[in-house]
């Protein structure tokens, strides 16, 4: 008797996943700054402009079809979370929100941030975690077998933010390369602030901190905008960069992090932002922030074109939408 041969039915070799996109992100956590050279910037920042594109012209797309974003907040979010909401849905993927604050999870019930993960990523094709701890995106990464991107590990990192940070001043100033960037405010506790200043290391920039004494720049960053060789000075008074800047990227205090309030109060109203002191400052400059501000930009500044933290909203998800692309490997 002849053996019979069937015909498969599908080739499992021509149905593998779609064609992975050479960027070196596909699969990838995004842990930290430190992850992105030049190259990479540049790739991501090429995809933003078309995130941007495509939304203008015709509001969504069906990229990430069939995708699940997990957005796990440990910690208050408005823009980072609703943003890779925003990014995820005008991709075609699907979100589990789990951003209302985790009381309503089983963390309230003990659960640890490793099973969390370990659950989340069953259901999943990407995790998106704030947590209030250094170095939890690092953990989670540890237990997930899915891309994890940081989007904010306590005063650590907040690697997307930085993203969009530098893509907005490439946009407003068009370029980075010979820019004066004055940072003012929380640089102690702002992860923002952490984030962009390692990225800016790889440019040729001059870099002005300005903060109250007790909340200047950690050691081992400033070490490395040291090494990196860039001209760089610390001061406490923002009179004495406002002339300069061609970047003014203003934080908030973190009070979060403060373990005595009353130093909290001491600082908390150190820097304010006003029409008056933009009189110094350059015609062709930007006042950034990452938001929220909680009074160091004064109100009345809104209409003045060099405010350029609403525009660096809304470049957030473009950044966001082309990260989520990257790691999941979609052209
Ligand atoms: N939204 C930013 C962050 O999550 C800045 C801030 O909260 O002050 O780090």
């Amino acid at each position: 008797m002849t053996e019979l041969t069937l015909k498969p039915l599908f080739n499992f070799d021509e149905m593998t996943l779609p064609p992975r996109v050479g960027n070196g992100f596909t699969g990838k956590d995004i842990l930290s700054v430190d992850q992105f050279d030049r190259e990479k910037l540049k790739y991501i920042f090429a995809r933003a402009h078309e995130m941007r594109e495509l939304v203008q012209r015709v509001g969504s797309c069906e990229l990430l079809r069939g995708n699940v974003v997990t957005c796990l907040f440990y910690e208050p979010s408005t823009r980072t979370s609703s943003s890779f909401i925003a990014a995820t849905d005008r991709l075609g993927g699907r979100v589990i929100p789990i951003t209302q604050g985790v009381q309503f999870s089983s963390v309230s019930k003990g659960e640890t941030l490793a099973d969390t993960i370990r659950t989340v990523e069953q259901y999943s094709d990407v995790i998106v975690l704030r947590h209030p701890e250094v170095g939890s995106a690092q953990v989670a990464a540890d237990y997930s077998d899915i891309p994890v991107i940081n989007a904010g590990d306590g005063a650590g990192e907040h690697p997307t933010q930085a993203l969009l940070d530098l893509f907005t001043i490439r946009e407003e100033m068009g370029r980075i390369d010979g820019l004066k960037i004055a940072m003012v405010g929380d640089l102690r506790y702002g992860r923002t602030v952490h984030s962009l200043t390692r990225l800016l290391t790889q440019y040729d920039v001059s870099l002005r901190f300005v903060s109250p004494e007790i909340l200047r720049l950690p050691l081992n960053i400033m070490n490395t905008v040291i090494d990196a060789g860039l001209d760089v000075r610390e001061t406490h008074d923002v009179a004495d960069v406002i002339e300069n800047a061609d970047v003014l990227y203003v934080t908030r205090v973190q009070k979060e992090r403060f373990v005595d309030l009353a130093q909290y109060e001491e600082v908390k109203n150190h820097y304010v932002i006003t029409p008056e002191l933009m009189q110094r400052a350059k015609e062709k400059m930007v006042v950034m922030h990452p938001l929220p501000r909680v009074g160091e930009i004064h109100y009345t500044l809104d209409d003045d074109p060099r405010a350029a933290y609403f525009r660096q909203v809304k470049n957030g998800m473009f950044i966001r939408m082309a990260l989520l692309a990257a790691v999941l490997g979609k052209a």
